[in-house]
């Protein structure tokens, strides 16, 4: 428990008022005597002068020759998250509720509420010799403030302030603080002239009577704001909350700090608020980005140590006959990378231990058969498998593509006729010659159910007793298949298609599927993720990267279209002489956020547009809103050769596979996502035949013209995938798919790349020493405290 009178964190309550020029760093419960205090004056100056405080500097002298009170000593991050935030003096009841709300709810929440900028106070100017048009600070007496409303939410003030030297006019929209009349202000911003008047637009703002340590003669910080409290008020509450924090506990290893040149704790927190020189709070970030990192990472290590330990997984035979068969049969050889895959995928089936790896490819690198290599190793060794993707259009290319193969291969089921209403009885005796029988497939969705042994659509309610029964050896579904209803005989394999769209949670649920053990785990990316997101997202996996393309592969063009009727036709009559050479083309329309129903509508239109500029031609039409029946006939149709161009949504986004397209045309393309793009850039260029890509776009937004022109660039999906990260963030990346990884507040992944890779090092080489951390008791306890209660488990003992 914390006894917060025993340490003196709360202001006791005959604390002196805070007086004008009060240093807080001065009170003697908190420092010995050899730090004194500094004091300055502003408002009469002659020209710049240099009025750096030494206090801050005089501040950590104290820290590192342990001059504090001893009282004070060792205090770990861990233990300041057990003092609510409101033991910090500044903070009242009422700013209590509005952090709380915020998420700020301990000291050690406060602390990490770091500033987004720095304002740099060592240099005041005189108003009558201050250099125009950059970041300056000035300061003088309020001489007069108008306030208009320009709206009941926005107000409008001016204040005229001045010096002995010259008058300046500054403007705020809502300001924080009300400028009074005659008081001193400190302004911070950019001075223009205008005419012979000088202005400030919004520039920061703090009152001259307010402690100077926090206003003036040094680096001030500029914290994000945070529950209304003003800048100053905040600024304080955090020097509060620090002083009394003081010195903050180092947790990682002396030689790790050396190795890395990492500055101690106690330092980098003193130095990310209130640093003396910005080079000091640059190496400060660096520290606590590095904590913040290598937090996860050593989360992700302890999770990874614990699912290779875990000897509850199934031991899978790769040497049986199935896959043999399979691979022999398939009409191409298989890619090196391919090939690596599969052995790496089998070696970790067939050891006890569960199997977390992911599958990492470019678009059209062959992930599929790779998929099902690794199903028919589980089907061989006895178990099921099962393929959860995230839409339905993709489960039925999955089964319908999986099922060929291995009609291909000539592992088609025996066909069965169901008689009777039978449903729930298992149909099937395992046939004494069953070594390299059929493999039975089903197809499990919201909408529909399928099996590649029964004549048409079966009912779902047998599909589902067939899974249950361990009939059925292959299910293909979306969510469907983590419905509490769904139970499996004896599922081996879970393979995601993860495409961004499930959580870590689903995969659990998947997973979970098996009782008593867990079964093995591939996830495949749709789309290449870049190696920092890979290793934040899916930092406790192993990786097996599709390298290599199949061979014979032509680089797919890419053009931009402006909406005009000449660079129209002309992309008109590219489509007419491609299909005049037997090719397909794909039209996609415009996507509209949010509302299937508006899109089909879009397709429904642009459809009948077309079919009249290409009267001549077979247009056929595909979107979310159709009939799986309808939809599926479609897709054979243009699989078949039967229409020349199809005018789908996005439904064919991922996954599709019709070689003999090559054309893509996008409509409004600067409206997708980078992802999205390139995997719809991805659905031409899969065969022999050179591809075009048309991106018709004339894009207005800046991301937009980003996007495109990234597209334009590059066909290379890493590529891609950073410049997406870069634009997007990776606030909106991380979504809920990993604990840990949406928590980063400090680290930006692709800005702190190298330190993201020495803390992964670092993280992965203490757990594989000292998997229980008892050589690092403090960062322990540390770890516990972040990680969501999900992950608790892995630190304790
Ligand atoms: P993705 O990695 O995008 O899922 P697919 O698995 O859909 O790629 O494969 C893309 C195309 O490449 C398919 O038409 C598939 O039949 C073909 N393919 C896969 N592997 C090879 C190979 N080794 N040689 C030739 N073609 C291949
Ligand atoms: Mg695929």
């Amino acid at each position: 428990m914390f006894d917060a009178d025993a340490l003196n964190v709360r202001e006791p309550s005959t604390a002196r008022p805070l007086m004008r020029k009060t240093n807080l760093f001065a009170d003697p419960r908190l420092f010995a005597a050899d730090v004194t205090t500094v004091r300055h004056g502003v408002g009469t100056s002659s020209g710049g002068r240099n009025c750096n405080t030494l206090l801050a500097g005089q501040v950590l002298h104290g820290v590192l020759r342990g001059s504090y009170n001893p009282l004070m000593a060792g205090r770990h991050l861990s233990f300041l998250a057990g003092i609510p935030v409101d033991m910090v003096a500044g903070i009242g009841p009422a700013a209590l509720k509005k952090l709380a709300s915020a998420g700020v709810h301990s000291v050690a929440d406060l602390l990490l509420h770091v500033p987004r900028r720095y304002l740099d106070r060592s240099q005041l100017f005189d108003l009558g010799s201050v250099p125009l048009g950059e970041e300056v600070t000035v300061g003088g007496t309020v001489l007069s403030v108008v306030e208009r409303h320009l709206s009941k939410r926005r107000k409008m003030t001016t204040a005229v302030i001045g010096d002995d030297t010259n008058v300046v006019s500054a403007v705020w929209f809502n300001p924080y603080i009300k400028p009074k009349v005659g008081e001193e202000l400190l302004l911070s911003g950019i001075v223009l002239r205008y005419g012979h008047k000088l202005q400030m637009k919004n520039p920061d703002m703090d009152r001259l009577a307010d402690d100077e340590f926090l206003v003036t003669g040094r680096i001030v910080p500029v914290h994000p704001s945070l529950a209304g409290l003003s800048p100053y008020k905040l600024r304080k509450a955090i020097s509060n909350a620090l002083v009394r924090s003081q010195p903050i506990g180092e947790v990682l290893p002396e030689d790790l700090l050396d190795r890395l040149d990492l500055m101690d704790r106690a330092t980098a927190f003193q130095n990310i608020h209130f640093p003396n020189a910005v080079e000091h709070a640059n190496a400060a970030r660096r520290r606590l980005v590095f904590d913040e990192l290598f937090r996860l990472e050593l989360s992700l290590a302890l999770r990874k140590h614990a699912q290779q330990t875990s000897a509850t997984g199934v031991r899978h035979d790769p040497g049986g006959p199935t896959v043999d068969v399979f691979t022999g049969a398939l009409p191409y050889k298989l890619t090196g990378a391919q090939e690596r895959s599969i052995t790496e995928i089998q070696t970790d089936m067939a050891s006890p231990q569960p199997m977390h790896r992911l599958l990492q490819g470019e678009v059209g690198s062959g992930k599929t058969v790779v998929a099902v290599a690794a199903l028919l190793t589980a089907v061989q060794s006895g178990y099921q498998g099962a393929v959860m993707v995230p839409t339905e259009v993709l489960s039925e290319q999955h089964f319908f593509g999986t099922v060929d193969l291995l009609e291909d291969a000539g592992l088609r089921p025996p066909l069965f006729a169901p008689t009777g209403e039978t449903g729930t009885e298992s149909l099937f005796e395992k046939a004494a010659d069953d070594s390299v029988g059929g493999v039975r497939v089903a197809l499990l969705t919201g909408n529909r159910a399928l099996t590649n042994f029964v004549d048409g659509s079966a009912k779902r309610a047998d599909v589902v007793a067939w899974i249950a029964d361990g009939t059925v050896d292959v299910v293909v579904g979306t969510h469907a298949l983590i419905q509490d209803s769904l139970s499996f005989a004896n599922l081996g394999l879970a393979v995601v298609d993860e495409q961004h769209r499930f959580g870590v949670y689903q995969r659990v649920q998947l997973r979970d599927k098996a009782e008593g053990y867990d079964p093995d785990l591939l996830i495949m990316t749709a789309t290449p993720i870049p190696r920092t997101l890979a290793m934040t997202l899916y930092g406790d996996l192993d990786v097996s990267v599709l390298d290599e393309m199949p061979p014979g592969r032509l680089p797919v063009t890419t053009r931009v279209v402006p909406k005009t009727d000449a660079a129209l036709a002309e992309m008109y009559s590219a489509v007419r002489s491609e299909v005049a050479g037997g090719r397909q083309v794909f039209v996609v329309c415009p996507l509209v956020e949010d509302s299937v129903k508006l899109e089909a509508a879009s397709a429904t239109a642009e459809h009948e547009r077309l079919s009249s500029v290409f009267s001549e031609l077979s247009v056929g039409l595909l979107h979310g809103q159709m009939r799986p029946d309808d939809k599926e006939a479609v897709m054979a149709q243009f699989k078949q050769g039967q229409i020349d161009i199809l005018v789908a949504t996005t439904v064919i986004e991922v996954g599709i596979d019709i070689p003999n397209a090559t054309v893509m045309i996008i409509e409004d393309a600067d409206r997708f996502g980078l992802s999205q793009l390139h995997q719809l850039r991805g659905r031409v260029g899969r065969g022999e035949h050179a591809s075009h890509c048309f991106l018709v776009t004339d894009p207005s937004t800046p991301e937009g013209k980003r996007r495109i022109a990234a597209m334009v660039e590059t066909t290379d999906g890493f590529k891609l995938a950073e410049v997406d990260l870069s634009i997007r963030g990776q606030g909106t990346v991380f979504g809920t798919r990993q604990a840990g990884a949406k928590d980063l507040k400090l680290a930006d992944i692709l800005r702190d790349a190298e330190t993201l890779i020495s803390a992964r090092r670092e993280a992965f080489a203490i757990v594989a020493d000292d998997p229980s951390l008892s050589g690092v008791p403090a960062m322990r306890e540390e770890l516990e405290m972040f990680l969501g209660e999900d992950d608790e488990w892995l630190v304790r003992s």
